[in-house]
């Protein structure tokens, strides 16, 4: 829909939209208001090229786009049925936890294999411990492909799928090679395209799950549904939307907290929101309240850094680890408030 800065566009400036939409196969419609003519665009007005021409004609005020630019994550699109199951969940029916460490330490694998044990009894559908790590600082530890044996050793132990993350393509063909049940697309790799084009190919003829961080630096929910377009664009739906805080930081939180997203996201896409209070907050002792305000807001679901000594932890701050004791009990409560929200139904707190 063109928006003309004045009343109604003059016959030269309507000829020349007219030719420029004609160039992508569409056509303009006016629509005459009483005070302000409007012009449709009929045809697929998603072509950014198209849209960009109208935006830089000085006559014009705004574009409305009206079809959505993320046609297959878009919650009226023919996607909305669609279900992830993983680790016995169908998400959306029942409330969904990913736990387990930040990073594993290649030199203590039986750390691992304690923690997945541990959640798996505190209830945790998926095991989650970082193979390979984005840090910050250069010279701290950044992983080990080693730990990808640790990782499918403790799949094999427990039975529970397992989530890494992957930076690359070589992670990615490793990750998949060796059975990962979930691929993690970290915050700061959320708009990285060229990544998120690759683990779309590779997961098109795979049954493999994508949890995609919101990147620290995104605005706009748009910005987010389009990453995760990338990867659903190559044939793969089964992505799972990860808020897990934003930049500014919030003082003395470790990200901006931002749960509070889940209702929009709900509203625009049919895609199952799963937050990650860990990262957020960055804090043991404020992640259960922000885990329980994330269910409170509709999410489907969590993503917990969980180590049975957080103290031995490496990777992200030790503090920032739940015990799986402490973990068990955020899920009972989580769990108290998905009911209540399934049974009353109400505002924004229904999913
Ligand atoms: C992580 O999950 O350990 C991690 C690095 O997360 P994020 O990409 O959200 O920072
Ligand atoms: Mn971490």
């Amino acid at each position: 829909m063109i928006l003309p800065k004045n009343n109604r566009l003059s016959p030269d400036e309507l000829n020349e939209v007219t030719q420029i939409v004609g160039a992508f196969g569409c056509r303009i419609q006016p629509i005459v208001g009483a005070v302000r003519t409007i012009y449709a665009i009929v045809g697929d007005e998603r072509d950014d090229l198209m849209i960009t021409r109208l935006e830089g004609l000085s006559y014009i005020d705004r574009i409305d786009k009206i079809q959505s630019p993320f046609r297959l994550m878009d919650r009226r699109s023919d996607l909305a049925t669609h279900r992830i199951r993983l680790g016995g969940v169908t998400l959306g029916d029942e409330l969904f936890i990913i736990a387990g460490q930040c990073t594993i330490d290649p030199k203590n694998p039986s750390l691992l294999y304690e923690t997945a044990a541990a959640v798996k009894e505190a209830g945790a559908h998926v095991l989650r411990g970082g193979v390979w790590k984005p840090r910050t600082n250069p010279y701290a530890f950044q992983g080990d492909t080693k730990s990808l044996d640790i990782l499918m050793e403790a799949h094999r132990r427990t039975g529970l799928p397992v989530d890494a993350e992957v930076m690359d393509e070589p992670q990615l063909r490793l990750a998949l090679d060796a059975g990962v049940h979930m691929l993690q697309v970290g915050a700061r790799n959320a708009l990285n395209y060229s990544l998120l084009r690759a683990i779309g190919r590779a997961v098109a003829e795979r049954d493999t799950v994508v949890l995609l961080k919101r990147s620290l630096h995104m605005g706009p929910i748009n910005e987010f549904l389009s990453a995760a377009e990338y990867i659903a664009s190559f044939g793969n739906p089964n992505i799972l939307l990860c808020p897990r805080g934003t930049a500014p930081t919030l003082d003395g939180y470790r990200n901006h907290p931002d749960e509070s997203i889940t209702p929009l996201l709900k509203e625009k896409t049919w895609a199952p929101v799963v937050v990650d209070p860990s990262h957020s907050v960055g804090r043991a002792s404020y992640v259960p309240a922000c885990a329980l305000a994330a269910i409170a807001y509709g999410a489907d679901g969590l993503c917990i850094e969980t180590h049975v000594k957080p103290s031995e932890g490496i990777g992200d701050d030790p503090k920032q680890a739940l015990t799986p004791e402490v973990l068990a009990e955020t899920i009972v409560q989580a769990q108290q408030l998905w009911n209540l929200r399934r049974a009353s139904r109400v505002g924004a707190a229904a999913s």
